[in-house]
């Protein structure tokens, strides 16, 4: 792979420590400021001596859109990061004619950048959209305030609300507020990244990586489980694989299952650890003229027929800890309920179901349960989704970053908040959070393989883009004189002007992602 030459940053010589030696060339794209030695990387390995030239490792990945002109040679967009995207995708038959503009978006994945910001971002690319004269600033964000949200479809328990999460030993997040049919954990963020040990630091940093480049990482919780997690693939918890996403809560599958349930059963539950559904007490079995069926259950009751807290959160039946259901029932009511009454108890996913008949002395007896009722349990079932790992990047575009994009940050802030800006993340649709500062959030898997990366300070690499149109980018002080037609930018490289080739990657955008330039409300 040819690699591009960085031979200036800000247009001047890459600069030299007084005791370095001279073999050495030094990196001052971050803090860190590596002495690189000849043949060998810095230390966050994008950056390379070679020949005593500082040089940038990796390629600048480029989107094309799926057109139908497009070369085989292209490499698809990998969503599920079971493939490895080659290291240099072959470039496609392209002659940088500006007609194409529409047709390709600079990426920040391998744009570079410098941290902080002390000159413009390294590709200012001019393009036109729908006739309107558009520019993209394109960067390589180096994030300190940055975390993953993590949202893990299952309802078994794998930690306490506020318990630690620790990859290789070291905590690197906590377990936070469920959500429906979800476990979430948030991981990574500022503290510790920096506010811990070294070795705290390092993990956090190793694990945002992989997370956000669609890797397999292992977490354990304190007091909970341990797990696989990777972007877009299902859990492995303890060592199983997570299958099924609750239909609903346990009051939530009473309601939907209502009727079917009615003609073949006379009481029907459903375990669930978040609402026990009761089908007779339940609203849905009232308004079926349902008769009481007289079973009294555990748990607080919170309204009629749905119940809290009938057992403890664990892996066991609707993410309880139990491995009997009858084990929730208080009592049957005498005079109300009746020998030969037929009891169905399901959890949420179907995973578990059981049928009983009660006998004279009002026990449950469990029997061969019946097809019709069994269908319905498949059919629970059935209306789970796949449960899968979902990963969000969220990160702070800090002043230094800004600084790349104008020389007076804060109208950057209040033109993406006026909507006058499209800030994407390799491409993929960011969302920006109300309020202040520029914190964007984006799905990983809507992101281009490979886009994260670190440096040990320690924080995070990632891309962000920021399209608007020209004269937007002028009237928030933007820098101007480094607008470059898209063929212009790619053939000069980052900072250059030197015509050394530029490394570069051709990726399709996934055909669920808007095209990055020209989307409304931009030029609506
Ligand atoms: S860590 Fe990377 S970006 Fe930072 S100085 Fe070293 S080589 Fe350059």
């Amino acid at each position: 792979m040819d690699m591009p030459v960085l031979p200036e940053a800000a247009g001047k010589p890459a600069l030299r420590n007084e005791r370095m030696n001279a073999a050495k060339v030094e990196c001052n794209a971050c803090p860190v400021l590596c002495q690189i030695s000849d043949g060998r990387t810095g230390a966050c390995d994008r950056y390379a001596n070679r020949d005593g030239v500082l040089v940038r490792v990796d390629p600048v990945v480029l989107l094309r859109r799926a057109v139908a002109s497009e070369s085989p040679a292209l490499v698809p967009f990998a969503r599920s990061g079971a493939q490895e995207a080659p290291s240099e995708g072959a470039d496609p038959d392209w002659n940088g004619d500006l007609l194409h503009a529409d047709e390709v978006f600079v990426t920040g994945v391998g744009s570079s950048t410098t941290y902080p910001d002390y000159k413009p971002a390294p590709f200012i690319v001019a393009s036109k959209a729908q006739g309107v004269d558009m520019v993209t600033v394109v960067t390589e964000g180096i994030f300190s305030y940055c975390s993953f949200k993590v949202k893990i479809d299952t309802d078994r328990f794998l930690g306490a609300e506020q318990a630690n999460v620790r990859y290789r030993g070291e905590v690197v997040g906590h377990v936070t507020t469920a959500e429906y049919g979800s476990q979430m954990l948030s991981l990574g963020g500022v503290h510790h990244l920096t506010g811990g040990s070294k070795k705290e630091g390092r993990m956090t940093a190793e694990l945002m990586q992989l997370l956000g480049n669609k890797k397999p990482v292992e977490c354990v919780i304190d007091g909970g489980a341990s797990m696989v997690i990777q972007a877009g693939k299902a859990p492995i918890v303890n060592g199983v694989e997570e299958q099924r996403m609750r239909v609903g809560c346990g009051s939530a599958a009473v309601g939907i299952f209502a009727r079917q349930f009615a003609a073949v059963a006379d009481e029907v539950v459903v375990v669930d650890d978040h609402i026990t559904g009761v089908l007779t007490e339940h609203q849905a079995g009232r308004c079926l003229d349902m008769p009481r069926s007289g079973i009294q259950m555990r748990g607080r009751k919170s309204t009629p027929g749905r119940y809290f807290q009938v057992a403890n959160p664990g892996n066991g039946w609707g993410g309880t800890d139990i491995a009997d259901p009858l084990s929730i029932i208080e009592r049957w009511e005498e005079g109300v309920a009746k020998p030969g009454l037929r009891l169905l108890m399901t959890s949420t996913t179907g995973e578990h179901a059981q049928w009983y008949v009660l006998d004279d002395a009002l026990q449950p007896v469990e029997q061969p349960m019946p097809d019709a009722v069994r269908a319905i349990v498949e059919r629970i079932g059935e209306n789970c989704e796949p449960s899968l790992c979902t990963v969000l990047f969220l990160g702070g575009a800090g002043g230094s970053l800004r600084a790349g994009v104008s020389e007076n940050p804060v109208l950057l802030t209040r033109a993406i908040k006026r909507a006058l800006v499209n800030v994407t993340c390799g491409g993929a649709p960011a969302y920006v959070w109300p309020g202040g500062g520029i914190t964007v959030m984006a799905d990983v898997m809507r992101m281009p393989d490979n886009s994260f990366g670190t440096v040990p300070t320690p924080a995070i690499v990632a891309p962000i883009e920021f399209s608007m149109r020209l004269d937007d980018y002028a009237a928030l002080g933007g820098h101007v004189d480094h607008v470059f037609p898209l063929e212009q930018a790619l053939a000069r490289g980052a900072w250059q002007d030197d015509g050394a080739p530029l490394a570069r990657q051709w990726v399709q955008i996934d055909p669920a992602n808007p095209w990055p330039i020209g989307q409304p409300p931009m030029l609506g």
